[in-house]
């Protein structure tokens, strides 16, 4: 298949491996049934869905690259980087990724402390209940369990009134370093590329610091047209992505079929003047047979 510009791309989506409601069979089903041409699996700091992923899309007649998410602290906020393309048998990749989730159980277990000191009772084992993988359970399952025992109506809700700076269910967490988290991507024969920007509430000077020092270490891309940013939005970081020279993302991030407002392969083009991603993966894409 040739790529370019026009491909119906959706490089950002998450399964039961992470936070995801779909397993990575049924995503690339779903992802097909949309349209979707290339399709990448990005799971939350963890690759162990990647394999599955690559066989389904294959099996799809759809061409696959490999994809993770991973959770950056950065300017003591969290970043995500969506790593595209490497090779998910790279060791120092496997091994920084597990390093990086090592502290989820425990700040779960925090979380749910301070849940219960609102009155939240058992709220670990309740996040736990939606967890296809202990090791990546996260705020999404956290909020899956507080929607299902009735303390608010939907998941963006529990985010608001618990799950964020200064709420009680929130615990402050040290991420993997941004330049660690490009080296392994980097050194695993991927691209990395800046998960939807809009989404954290950066400062223009800070924002300005996380492009260059992402650059510095080797970044090459920015998510432009994602489920995460608004048309404005996807105007604003095309002009970013030209203004640093760097290569353009697309990707829904759809979690679940009643959580995500964007479905798979549902989102506009990249505006024409961007060079996409995937051009530049040419090499690492899978193409089916
Ligand atoms: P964690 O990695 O445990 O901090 O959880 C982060 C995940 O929570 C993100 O990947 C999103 O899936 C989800 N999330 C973050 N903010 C919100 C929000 N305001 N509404 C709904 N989901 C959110
Ligand atoms: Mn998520
Ligand atoms: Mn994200
Ligand atoms: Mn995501």
């Amino acid at each position: 298949m040739k790529l370019d510009i026009c491909t119906n791309a959706d490089l950002h989506c998450h399964s039961t491996v992470s936070d995801g409601t779909m397993e990575p069979e049924a995503l690339a089903a779903r992802a097909k049934a949309n349209g979707v041409e290339l399709w990448a699996l990005t799971d939350h700091d963890e690759i162990g869905g990647q394999q599955r992923a690559l066989e389904a899309a294959l099996d799809q007649g759809m061409a696959y690259l490999t994809g993770c998410e991973i959770s950056v602290t950065f300017a003591g906020k969290v970043v995500h980087i969506v790593g595209l393309g490497f090779d998910h048998r790279n060791q120092q990749m496997i091994d920084g990724l597990r390093a990086t989730r090592g502290g989820r159980e425990l700040r779960a277990r925090e979380m749910a402390a301070g849940l219960a000191q609102v009155g939240i009772k058992g709220a670990y084992e309740g996040a736990l209940h939606y967890v296809g993988n202990p090791e990546a359970i996260s705020r999404t399952h956290f909020a899956r369990f507080l929607v299902e025992a009735g303390h608010c109506s939907d998941v963006p809700e529990v985010f608001r009134r618990y799950l964020t700076e200064g709420k009680p269910g929130f615990v402050e967490h040290k991420w993997a370093r941004l330049g660690d988290a490009l080296r392994w991507i980097r050194e695993a024969g991927g691209i990395a590329v800046i998960a939807h920007p809009a989404r954290y509430g950066f400062t223009p000077t800070e924002e300005y610091a996380l492009f260059t020092e992402f650059i510095g270490h080797g970044g090459r891309g920015v998510e432009v047209v994602t489920g995460s940013h608004t048309a404005a939005e996807a105007v604003k970081y095309a002009d970013t992505a030209l203004e640093f020279g760097l290569l353009a993302s697309r990707g829904s991030d759809f979690h679940s079929p009643e959580e995500s407002h964007t479905d798979l392969g549902r989102l506009p083009a990249l505006p024409g003047r961007l060079e996409p991603v995937w051009q530049a993966l040419e090499a690492r894409v899978h193409q089916p047979a």
